[in-house]
């Protein structure tokens, strides 16, 4: 992987909070640093590269207000305070401590790490999604509201077309005759009407192309039937 994990220094004494934060956070493909008090949060930022700092509010040795008002004066590493008390909440949104968001106890880890991705993003250091960079599919069905989209492109589909499509897309690089379509895309099949299926087929195309004008995804295997290819 080209990027270097995001390094989350846990500032929190309580084992059992801190733990929970640093299971969220290797959840989320970022690295959990944890420090239990001022003192130790203060060496694990001399010797690494922090992204961003979880600050409790009420720590052993020292005021998470008064950590943050030390770290502040030689850095901008982003903070997010973690509080227990109402009042503390008020200190920190009445207080200028330069402090990125805060989250009141208890709390979701899911929304402090949304929280910490969102604070990452703002200040330009985007976080992958996941371990490997996937892709966007070039089709996505949702089956709820019987659309597919194409591209990021939704795509006007008569019934027909989008049961059509959708089998082919299920089936990626099969090939599937006039007959086993029109058995799939219509309720009475009548094997009279394989002309109707081509015409489907040319307007499912044309659909495609308004997209993207170089699609050849749909394709035609002459005496058999047609087929989707994707990602060639
Ligand atoms: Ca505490």
């Amino acid at each position: 992987m080209a990027n270097q994990l995001k390094q989350i220094l846990i500032v929190e004494d309580e084992q059992a909070i801190a733990d929970n934060i640093a299971f969220a956070v290797e959840t989320e493909h970022m690295e959990p640093v944890h420090a239990a008090t001022a003192g130790a949060a203060e060496e694990r930022l001399g010797e690494r590269s922090i992204d961003l700092i979880v600050l409790d509010v009420g720590l052993p040795d020292e005021s998470g207000f008064d950590f943050c008002r030390r770290i502040r004066a030689k850095s901008d590493v982003p903070i997010i305070f973690l509080t227990a008390r109402e009042s503390e909440i008020d200190r920190i949104v009445g207080l200028e401590l330069g402090a990125d968001d805060y989250m009141a106890k208890p709390f979701s880890p899911r929304e402090l790490t949304a929280r910490i991705r969102a604070i990452l993003r703002r200040s330009g250091q985007a976080v992958p999604m996941s371990g490997h960079a996937r892709p966007e599919p070039v089709f996505a069905v949702d089956e709820k509201t019987k659309t597919i989209v194409y591209k990021g492109a939704p795509l006007d589909l008569s019934r027909y077309e989008f049961r059509m499509l959708e089998l082919m897309i299920r089936h990626p690089g099969q090939v599937f005759s006039r007959g086993q379509l029109m058995d799939h895309a219509w309720e009475e099949p009548d094997a009279s009407y394989d002309r109707t299926v081509d015409t489907h087929i040319k307007t499912l195309r044309s659909k495609l192309r308004n997209v993207d004008p170089e699609c050849a995804c749909l394709q035609t295997r002459r005496g058999f039937g047609y087929c989707l290819r994707v990602g060639e």
